[in-house]
């Protein structure tokens, strides 16, 4: 096992790798930018090394600084969390070849899964079922009109480099395909450099179901279970769930065993997740992410496995030590994202936290890294804390999270408090009835 890890990222994940690596006797180096100087991850960290201006790319992304600050800490391996540098297969690979362990996949899995082509056609390959759409990338706009022609429209434009929603542009009709095809190859252009595209149907009422994977360096590879992200506005989750309330625990165990039979046929190692969008009892594959996610904490609670610390034991080389028929699922679990931003207009609202309490009691956890006199960064992403409840079911998921959404104080801040309420509230919400764009519409007939 190793002694000392460097924590590559900020805010509650950096605070939660920080955790596993206490309960595992591990030492902690946090990195920080020089506006994260108060920042919670480095006031518990054993060490902390300042890497750069507030700017992400001169700190959370400066690789040269990391590597620096690994160096002269003595770290052993580099957890980098998510977003930042989690899914760059070129950082994975300079760790490794400085003689660090990477908490992560290999540099070549980062890279094919984050070619959404590659990643496609690998998982054909490996008899994971795909939307309908173009094999690899579109040659022209005439290649686009005649998949679009064989699939059925509407169709979806979306970016071979695509993340985060963008670079992905609807067709209605055979009209529109001019247009989408221009949009997403000059989106994809200016976001990621690169204007290669591909085409999908565009499914009309599907539901976001993703399975959380983990797989060792001994050949084992473990899934444990889906978490239903379907809420989500603008391409990004607010609120997930697990279990999907729409998912038998057969078609669980049919979709798992799947994709841990393709992973492992791929050598993959440490957690991973495939998307997939679910529609009619079937799943279509869309994508897989290399790192832990966001939502990793409600898997936690239904599995009761800490996630980071395997992440870490088999970073470490150690077998995973139990198999699929060991992995049980108890009660439901929900993750509130809290976003310091205007619950209406969903503008970042940073600023002095004056007030923060937690909320608590049975089945409540927060992950955060905030407190009373922390002030919100300008420069990076919105999301404060994290509210996770667990019940033995479903309702009393939905009854316990209000619960602590009423106890929970956060002022200062705008957050995005009061819609998680109006959402919990709302009768075809409770009753599981929803699509992945439920919230947008959700969201709009508030406004009316
Ligand atoms: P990104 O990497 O940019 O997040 P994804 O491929 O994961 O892109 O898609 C993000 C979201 O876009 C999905 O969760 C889903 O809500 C929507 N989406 C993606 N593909 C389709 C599709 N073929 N039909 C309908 N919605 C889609």
């Amino acid at each position: 096992m190793f002694s000392k890890i460097l924590i590559a990222n900020r805010g509650e994940i950096a605070l939660r790798i920080l955790r596993a690596c206490r309960e595992l006797g591990i030492a902690t180096v946090a990195v920080h930018s020089t506006a994260d100087a108060d920042a919670m991850h480095v006031r518990l960290a054993d060490e902390a090394v300042c890497i750069g201006p507030p700017s992400s790319r001169d700190s959370y992304l400066n690789v040269a600084a990391i590597l620096s600050a690994a160096t002269i800490t003595g770290a052993e391996a580099i957890h980098p969390g998510y977003g930042f540098l989690s899914e760059n297969a070129d950082f994975a690979e300079t760790v490794e070849e400085h003689g660090f362990v990477f908490i992560g996949p290999t540099a070549h899995h980062i890279r094919t899964m984050g070619d959404k082509i590659m990643a496609k056609t690998t998982m054909r390959e490996l008899g994971v079922p795909l939307v309908p759409g173009s094999d690899g990338a579109l040659r022209d706009l005439d290649a686009a009109r005649e998949v679009a022609a064989k699939v059925g429209y509407p169709v979806l434009i979306k970016a071979a480099a695509g993340g985060g929603g963008r670079g992905m542009k609807v067709a209605q009709n055979e009209g529109e395909i001019e247009e989408a095809w221009s949009v997403a190859r000059t989106e994809a252009r200016a976001a990621f450099g690169n204007d290669e595209v591909y085409l999908e149907k565009y499914l009309d009422k599907p539901r976001h179901i993703e399975l959380q994977i983990m797989a060792d360096t001994h050949g084992n590879v473990v899934h444990f279970g889906e978490r239903d992200c379907s809420l989500q506005r603008r391409h990004q989750k607010l609120l997930e769930e697990a279990g999907s309330p729409v998912l038998s625990a057969e078609a669980r165990d049919a979709i798992g065993a799947t994709a841990t039979a393709a992973l492992k046929k791929m050598g993959y190692r440490n957690a991973g997740t495939l998307e997939f969008l679910y529609q009619d009892g079937q799943f279509c594959f869309i994508e897989m992410n290399t790192r832990l996610q966001v939502e990793h904490p409600v898997t936690e609670m239904v599995c009761d496995v800490d996630l980071v610390r395997e992440q870490i034991r088999v970073a470490a080389g150690e077998a995973l030590g139990y198999e699929q028929s060991d992995i049980t699922f108890s009660g439901h679990a929900i993750e509130c994202r809290i976003n310091a931003e205007d619950p209406e207009t969903f503008m970042p609202n940073p600023g002095t936290i004056k007030v923060f309490h937690a909320p608590g009691g049975l089945g409540v956890r927060i992950d955060s890294a905030i407190y009373a006199g922390y002030r919100v960064p300008p420069y990076y992403d919105s999301m404060i804390a994290k509210l996770i409840v667990h019940a033995p079911t479903r309702a009393e998921a939905i009854a316990r999270m209000l619960r602590a959404l009423d106890e929970c104080v956060v002022d200062g801040v705008k957050t995005v408090i009061p819609l998680h309420r109006k959402i919990l509230s709302d009768p075809q919400f409770q009753k599981g009835d929803y699509t992945i764009h439920w919230l947008e519409k959700f969201v709009e007939s508030l406004r009316r």
